[in-house]
């Protein structure tokens, strides 16, 4: 069984974007800028933050957080990002989620500029993602997918199941496999038989939040498994694939943690180098 370094596929993606940084600084003397607005105090996003900040200062992009406190009004939040959204030294705008109660999420999402839009989360990215187009891609299936690659370079014609149907990772995962060939296979909390479904894939993705839902018996020898899910147990961090039994049938399979945990991040500074890229054009 090959278990997917997660860790090490994101120090390579970073030593290579650190190199493309390097490269667009030397040809335009400018280098690409993330902004991150950080709202309230959760320590989980306190952590994500701090730990994007460093993985972007590591790379050599710009990066800026700007922090407000839970009582901030929507109104300033909206109102900053419209600063930003004109701001040409800012390549990529993101808003740490989840927000206060009283903040609109989708009114925030879709107050940054599509083209400046570094989770993929603004309906223009969406639409153009699963119609084919050049966009931005949410940063934990675009990390899924890569890890995926790196295992199985031609995945056309490979049967596909994604377990969840969130649009932070189970739809844009099913359309990048798609976009690959694969027949895809999206399931959910209705799903009636997901051991049948599962067992039948050449690929699982599980995205769903229940400690090892997926069970070594519904998955046939030779599939790749990814395992998105970060549950805490009373036994540790777990996944949504029951590590010990897949791991004994897989092909191949990422471990929680050190799968696709880290590939998340390196995959939101490619994102704002693509869209540094796409804002030369
Ligand atoms: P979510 O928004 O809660 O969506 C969960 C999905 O799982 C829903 O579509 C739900 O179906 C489906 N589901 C629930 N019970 C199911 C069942 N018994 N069988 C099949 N499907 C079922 O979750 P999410 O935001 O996608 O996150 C999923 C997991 O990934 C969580 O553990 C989260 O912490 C983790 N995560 C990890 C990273 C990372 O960087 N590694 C990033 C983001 C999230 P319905 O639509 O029918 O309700």
């Amino acid at each position: 069984m090959i278990l997917i370094d997660g860790k090490k596929a994101a120090a390579e993606l970073r030593e290579k974007l650190k190199q493309e940084v390097f490269e667009l600084k030397t040809k335009y003397n400018k280098v690409p800028g993330l902004t991150v607005i950080l709202i309230g105090d959760l320590t989980p996003s306190q952590i994500y933050v701090r730990n994007k900040e460093k993985s972007a200062n590591e790379v050599g992009l710009k990066s800026e957080v700007i922090r407000y406190p839970d009582s901030v009004e929507e109104e300033k939040v909206l109102d900053k990002i419209e600063e930003l959204n004109k701001d040409d030294t800012v390549s990529g705008i993101l808003v740490q989620l989840p927000l206060p109660k009283h903040i609109d999420k989708q009114k925030v999402i879709e107050a940054i500029y599509p083209s400046k839009d570094v989770d993929g989360f603004h309906p223009m990215n969406v639409g153009n993602l699963s119609s084919g187009y050049e966009s931005s891609i949410p940063c934990t299936p675009l990390g899924c997918y890569l890890l995926i690659k790196k295992i199985e370079p031609n995945l056309s014609g490979k049967k596909a199941v994604v377990v969840g149907r969130s649009n932070l990772n189970g739809k844009p995962m099913t359309q990048l496999l798609l976009k690959e060939n694969c027949t895809v296979t999206i399931t959910h909390s209705k799903t009636k038989d997901l051991k049948a479904e599962c067992s039948k894939a050449d690929i699982i993705v599980a995205a769903v939040g229940i400690p090892e839902l997926v069970k070594g018996d519904w998955v046939k020898k030779d599939t790749i498994v990814i395992d998105v899910g970060i549950n805490k147990t009373e036994k540790g961090i777990v996944g949504d694939v029951a590590f010990d039994e897949v791991s004994k049938v897989a092909k191949a399979l990422t471990p929680v943690p050190g799968g696709v945990g880290p590939m998340t991040i390196a995959c939101l500074l490619k994102n704002t180098i693509e869209c540094f890229k796409r804002s030369l054009k």
